[in-house]
């Protein structure tokens, strides 16, 4: 409709903002909204869209995770210790995307500086799950999520640490993709566990997911971690078949912990699949069930040592205190919530002399043999299908006080971020009305064709694209 000229896009943007203004209350996805800017943002790419000069996704409405650096515009991390922080600075998928002329909605919220899967631990307010309200839409990146799936917005960004896209995607019924690490630049992310982060989009469908990781892929001198072939180029999206690929199923991951809802779905989805001529094998990876006890390692010994800088010197508020120290310890003692300061904590241990190689150096060696045993498996097979996530959508509050429960959900998804491949979330059904979602994992740099299995898996399920019931 942009490109005919039935809309423009500030109509679409406008519209998009609206519906926030509207309708945000029930959902709780956005931190900040900046409407002139947001308007601003669209007739640029109007002007490139009246020059010619438009591409797939110019004129169309974004929301952006509030980790990710935005220029002049407000980014929190959900936490108290950035509250009035605004970075000098645009992340380099920012750049990308505003020379590609999409146009940005606003900042969404997350688990305090992306460590959570529930979206509870923002310092702000809890995100809510379109399909219920009262549930979570899952996390860190739920705002992102549930923005998506209540139509707040067609396009948004998130962070997948140990599953932060993926998880959210499956709770709220909407594809989420995490691609290889080093695909998409980091640069002005602000860094959680920078061995594991990645930025990923979440979309409505696996078409318009391809398109905005097309967008924000490349190579950037500013990433140290960035590979040289990094684009991701989706023209062979739809080419792709489904009969004869080989998928491998874990048994790791379809073990006790699944909910029963969970598991028929996935069981249906096999079935569904096998119809269409795919082959279907069950493998024994054991070392899933060291995931979350590495990660859990890994992530805050990384976290320990990225978020020293956050000291009430350089950034954001400060506590006034006696003496540097004092100021420190006040400042971070009062504005960090508590898992962000239970994760430095035990970083902090992991990484202390003495408790190095009992702790971060033996995690490492786990995470190798993961990512080995892995990439064995994508040597015999095109994919490997598991739940993205081994629980529907949970009750706010539920878990809230149950950190290790929290955890134990993350075991599904940690694997591609250990091992740095690429994993993709969509819709595979229901149970008792809330989203259930399939991940497909495939190898380093195999992200084409896990797009294009997935676009392919995508048109076999029937249940893939459902909105949820809202005005
Ligand atoms: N749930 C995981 C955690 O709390 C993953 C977070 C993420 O991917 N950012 O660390």
């Amino acid at each position: 409709m942009l490109r005919a000229k039935q809309v423009s896009a500030r109509e679409v943007a406008q519209a998009h903002l609206d519906r926030i203004r509207h309708e945000d209350e029930k959902y709780g996805c956005f931190l900040t909204v900046d409407e002139p800017r947001t308007l601003a943002e669209a007739d640029h790419a109007q002007e490139l869209l009246d020059r010619g000069e438009a591409g797939p996704l110019t004129g169309i409405p974004i929301a952006i995770k509030d980790n990710i650096s935005t220029k002049g515009l407000r980014t929190t991390c959900a936490s108290r210790i950035l509250e009035n922080y605004v970075p000098p600075f645009d992340a380099t998928v920012m750049q990308q995307i505003s020379s590609q002329g999409l146009v940005t909605l606003g900042k969404t919220n997350l688990d305090e500086f992306a460590m959570g899967t529930s979206c509870e631990n923002s310092a702000f307010k809890p995100s809510r799950n379109p399909w219920d309200t009262s549930r979570s839409p899952g996390g860190s990146s739920g705002g992102s999520a549930a923005a998506v799936a209540a139509e707040l917005a067609p396009l948004s960004l998130g962070s997948d640490t140990g599953g932060s896209i993926r998880m959210p995607a499956s709770l709220c019924g909407i594809v989420g993709y995490k691609p290889t690490y080093g695909r998409v630049s980091r640069y002005g992310l602000v860094a959680f566990g920078s061995s594991l982060d990645q930025i990923g989009p979440f979309a409505r469908n696996v078409e318009d997911c391809a398109l905005l990781a097309e967008a924000i892929s490349g190579h950037d001198h500013r990433d140290s971690t960035s590979l040289q072939d990094a684009k991701i180029k989706v023209g062979g999206l739809k080419s792709g078949r489904l009969n004869g690929l080989k998928f491998a199923l874990p048994k790791e991951m379809f073990e006790g912990a699944l909910e029963p809802g969970v598991r028929q779905i996935m069981e249906e989805t096999v079935a569904t699949l096998t119809r269409e001529g795919v082959q279907f094998t069950e493998i024994s990876i054991p070392e899933i069930g060291l995931g979350v006890t590495t990660y859990y390692i890994i992530a805050p010994a990384e976290a320990s040592s990225n978020l020293a800088r956050f000291d009430g010197v350089r950034y954001g508020p400060r506590e006034e205190s006696q003496g540097h120290i004092g100021v420190v310890a006040a400042t971070r003692g009062r504005l960090f919530g508590h898992e962000v300061k239970a994760r430095i904590m035990i970083g902090t241990y992991a990484l202390s002399a003495g408790y190095y190689d009992a702790f971060y150096l033996k995690a490492q060696k786990v995470r190798a043999k993961m990512a080995a045993k892995f990439e064995q498996a994508f040597q015999d097979f095109d994919a490997v299908l598991t739940p993205a996530s081994p629980v529907v959508a949970f009750k706010l509050g539920e878990l809230s006080d149950d950190p290790l429960q929290l955890k134990l959900l993350d075991f599904c998804t940690i694997p591609a971020n250990m091992g740095g491949f690429p994993g993709i979330s969509l819709n595979a059904g229901f149970s008792d009305g809330l989203p259930v979602g399939v991940q497909l994992l495939a190898p380093v740099m195999g992200d084409e064709k896990l797009l294009q299995m997935a676009y392919s898996v995508e048109r076999a399920l029937p249940d893939a694209i459902r909105r949820p019931n809202m005005p």
